[in-house]
């Protein structure tokens, strides 16, 4: 049942709010311009907090108080086992701030308790890692045949620039944050313009656990003011970025062009495959939550529903009376499974693209606003065929697109028929047809029959073709804050 909204208010007043300055050299500052910009609540359109507006000469300080912890500073004193403490430390505090940092989150973002729970397994994952980087020996004779002693040293990288998207950027924040600091790098985050609180709730929990000044810094702002002043400083060593396809271009044009290294975690479009062969009524609530989730604003959903012709009508039929429950509300109800759009901004996109959709394609269900304030959107099921607006470009929104196929090379051209290659599903009951997809399909990540939709932190995320370059979480998030130094000597 899908339902109107009510909005809890008094929950609303009286959510404690984290710092809302810029978080440089261990001290909380206004910008240096004096600015400041509103956060608004997506579900009342109310402004929830006024927060420091970062530009380029905030950026400049927040590098520069970086590039000192970790030229000399406190910050690069510190051995692996004393920054995983202070990681795990930083872990604990959230988990004692649980609750109101779920607040915030929730708050600023507008979908059902959002609470930092993959954020501290992410902090303590990379804890565990800080003690355990290690080099290796190299048994090595010189040009004229004579012993050395060769060794490679892996070192922090340096600086790391790390800016995030508003869809849980608690969670993608963490994952830059942690491994770059395990590693020994230190940080400036500039967290989304839309939901910077989550952010700032965690640098203030860093100064209480008691990182060296530098080590944390936060640059609040817009992407044109503070994102590519910070991509573009000298200081900074690497930069991480999550984010949209075309932003993520821009950086990675300005970054490799000043031979700084890059981690691009971009847009999807990710199909899930399903076989006529597969236990298709067990899977029918996961094709449905692949794509309505976070209302669809998750970069690994599974917004093309690639379905064998004979199956075709059976899942358009499940996967439209799973979509007809879901409860849409107000995300502080524990009840309410998705919430609303993240911004007027973002609302306009998805319908927009619900309008194509009724143009190009057929609507299985939903597709329209739900109460007027707000930006409450049913969740949404087209069928079609892949090469319409809706199957190509990414819509960030809860809105599927069922596309019939017959055979299986056709199942596998469409797959990867579009510019990205983030994530797929495979649902079959063949294991010879599940092995050949995850072979034959261009994705980052492929699952079978299933499986969370948020990646495990012990192995590698990431895109391939339009969905980004390089891998975070697992051992591949700390190579990528690391370099590698070899050092030999004649014996
Ligand atoms: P966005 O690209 O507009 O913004 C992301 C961040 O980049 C924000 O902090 C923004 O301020 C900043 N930014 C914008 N322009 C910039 C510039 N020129 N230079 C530097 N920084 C700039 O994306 P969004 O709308 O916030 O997020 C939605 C997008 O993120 C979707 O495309 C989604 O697929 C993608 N995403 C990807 C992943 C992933 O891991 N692959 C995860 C979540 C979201």
């Amino acid at each position: 049942m899908t339902v109107t909204p009510e909005i809890d208010v008094d929950i609303r007043a009286n959510i404690a709010l984290p710092p809302t300055d810029l978080l440089i050299g261990g001290e909380w500052q206004p910008a240096a311009a004096g600015e400041r910009f509103d956060v608004i609540d997506p579900v009342t359109e109310r402004v929830i907090a006024q927060v420091a507006r970062g530009r380029e000469a905030d950026v400049e300080r927040a590098v520069a108080a970086a590039r000192a912890a970790v030229d000399g500073g406190a910050w690069s004193k510190l051995s692996g086992v004393e920054r995983g403490k202070l990681l795990f430390k930083l872990a604990d505090l959230m988990e004692r701030d649980f609750r109101p940092m779920t607040l915030v989150e929730t708050l600023d973002i507008g979908q059902p308790l959002k609470n930092p729970a993959g954020a501290i397994a992410a902090l303590r994952y990379y804890a565990g890692w800080a003690d355990k980087i290690d080099g290796r020996h190299v048994s090595l004779p010189d040009a004229n045949g004579r012993p050395t002693h060769t060794y490679v040293r892996r070192e922090p990288i340096g600086v790391v620039a790390a800016i995030t998207p508003w869809n849980s950027p608690l969670m993608t924040g963490a994952w830059k944050i942690a491994p770059a600091l395990a590693a020994g790098c230190s940080v400036v985050i500039k967290p989304p313009e839309d939901a910077p609180l989550s952010t700032l709730y965690l640098g203030a929990l860093a100064l209480e656990a008691g990182f060296p000044a530098g080590a944390i810094n936060i640059v609040p702002g817009f992407g044109l003011e503070a994102g590519a002043p910070l991509v573009a400083a000298r200081g900074v060593d690497k930069v991480t970025f999550t984010g949209s396809t075309a932003v993520g271009r821009q950086i990675g044009a300005t970054a490799t062009a000043a031979l700084k290294a890059v981690t691009l975690e971009l847009g999807g479009k990710s199909p899930q495959v399903v076989f006529a062969d597969a236990d298709i009524d067990r899977h029918i609530p996961m094709m449905a939550r692949q794509f309505y989730l976070n209302s669809g604003q998750v970069c690994a959903a599974g917004s093309r529903l690639l379905v064998q012709r004979s199956a075709l009508d059976r899942v358009l039929e499940g996967v439209a009376a799973q979509l007809k429950k879901v409860r849409v509300g107000d995300p502080f109800d524990p009840r309410t499974q998705i919430g609303s759009l993240i911004s007027r901004k973002q609302f306009e996109r998805v319908s927009d693209y619900i309008e194509q959709g009724r143009s190009q394609a057929e609507l299985v269900t939903g597709g329209n606003r739900i109460g007027d304030s707000g930006f409450f959107v049913e969740p949404t099921l087209f069928t079609g065929t892949n090469d319409i607006v809706i199957a190509q470009e990414e819509i960030f929104g809860p809105v599927g697109l069922a596309v019939p196929f017959d055979t299986y090379d056709e199942a596998i051209r469409l797959a990867n028929d579009t510019p990205y290659g983030l994530a797929s599903v495979v649902y079959t009951s063949d294991i010879s047809t599940a092995h050949r997809a995850a072979a034959d399909i261009k994705a980052g990540m492929v699952r079978v029959n299933g499986g969370a939709s948020v990646p495990a932190l012990q192995v590698p995320f990431g895109g391939m073709k339009a969905s980004g370059v390089g891998r975070e979480l697992s051992y591949s998030g700390i190579e990528a804050c690391t370099v590698e130094k070899t050092v030999s000597f004649e014996l």
